[in-house]
This record gives C-alpha cells, structure tokens and sequence, in this order.
C-alpha cells in the first residue's frame, strides 16, 4: 500500500524546509502545490498565469484548478509508493477531493503532522526568508543564514525573497490560513490522523519529533 502524509500547518511554520528532510529520509515524492505553481508561473502557463493572480494578493487559488494540478502530480510513476504533500489540501474542499483521489490509487492518508506557529512567529519568519531560484531550498536572514548572502549553500543558485513574503500580503496569507485552512485541524483530528508539532522549536527537532511520528 503507497504511504500518504499530509504535511498541515500555518505559512510560515517551516512545512516546507521540514518536508524537504522527510522527503529524503523517507524516499517519497515531495509535492509541494507552492512550488508547481511557482513552476508553472516561471514557465508562463495558463494555469501559471491565473495561480499567479491570486498568489499575488494572498488570496488561494481556485479548489477545482489546484485539486487538477495535484491529480496529475499524483499520477506520476514517481508517486507509486506515495507522496508527502505540502500545502495541499488548504480547504475542506481539497481534503474531501483528496480522499477519493487517493481512493483510486488504493491508498488513503495515512499521517497528517501540524506543525503549529504563533502569529508573530510566522510574520517574523516569512518576511526574512529567501528562497533558492533554482530548487526552492528555504534560508532565513537571522535563524538560518546562507555561507555567502544572496547564493544557496546547497546549489549555488541565486537567492530570492518571494513576492508574496511582502508584508501585507504576508498578513492575508494568515488570515486565509486561519479561515479557510485551520479548520483542517479539526477534520483530521476527527478522523484520528492528526499529531501536532511545536513549530517554535529549532528545525532540528521539529524534524526529530516529525520522524518519531512517522516511525509509529
Ligand atoms: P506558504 O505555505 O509559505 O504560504 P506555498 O508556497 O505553500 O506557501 O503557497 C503559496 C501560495 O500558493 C498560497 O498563498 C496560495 O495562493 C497558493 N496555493 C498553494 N497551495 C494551494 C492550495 N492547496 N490551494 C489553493 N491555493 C494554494
């Protein structure tokens, strides 16, 4: 049976530097809706150029094009055994539609970790963060350096600062978090899914404590 985790939490958290590292040590496929549309407003698509208009304002994109685009994500041979999937499902649209998608693949979620954050925390951390332009690796300017400014220590590629980490957008990308996503909590914790992780602790052990989830 392929292994689902679904990777919750608020912008901010550290979903994604965290989903890169279990990514790794578990050797499924990493989909992070994030960065397919960012991949797809790089490459000008259609889909890019509509995502692009909500990413923009902090608003999220359209359930029926982001649950499209991660159908046929998931349907990718690299998807076989699994996949980790970070920022999606971000409504309960999304979750509903992921369970029958995966219903098709003969799986189903089988771990759902929410790392939590307080507000002032998350604000702090998405407007000094920069990005790599080539594979998306996360830095911060304070809590995690890159050697040499601007240049990502693990590629060498260019560093940048994301057009939505601005900070108003960054406000908005909170209170859609809190409105449309947070519910989710709740709907995996119903459905007895949900473990919860201290974001505020240091990258190192909100990984120890994801790992020893996955291990149970
Ligand atoms: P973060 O988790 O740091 O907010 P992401 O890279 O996951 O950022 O997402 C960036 C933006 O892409 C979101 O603010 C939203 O506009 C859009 N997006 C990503 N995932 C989804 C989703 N599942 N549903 C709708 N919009 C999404």
């Amino acid at each position: 049976m392929p292994t689902y985790i679904v990777l919750l939490g608020p912008p901010g958290a550290g979903k994604g530097t965290q989903a890169k590292l279990i990514a790794e040590f578990t050797g499924l496929a990493h989909i992070s809706s994030g960065d397919l549309f960012r991949e797809n407003i790089k490459n000008e698509t259609e889909l890019g150029k509509l995502a692009q208009s909500f990413i923009i304002k902090g608003e999220l994109v359209p359930d029926d094009v982001t649950i499209g685009m991660i159908r046929d994500r998931l349907s990718r041979p690299d998807c076989k055994g699994g996949a980790l999937l970070d920022g999606f499902p971000r409504t309960t649209v999304q979750a509903d539609s992921l369970a029958g998608l995966l219903a098709e693949f003969d799986g189903k979620v089988n771990y759902v970790p929410y790392i939590s954050g307080s507000e002032s925390t998350l604000i702090e951390r998405l407007s000094g963060r920069w990005t790599c332009k080539a594979q998306g690796h996360i830095f911060h300017e304070k809590h995690n350096p890159p050697q040499r400014t601007g240049v990502c220590d693990l590629d060498g590629s260019q560093l940048y600062q994301r057009e939505d980490d601005k900070a108003e957008t960054v406000i908005r990308r909170i209170q859609v978090y809190f409105t449309k996503t947070a519910p989710l909590i709740t709907y995996y914790r119903e459905r007895g899914l949900l473990s919860e992780i201290d974001g505020a602790q240091p990258v190192g052990k909100v990984n120890a404590d994801l790992l020893s989830i996955l291990r149970q």
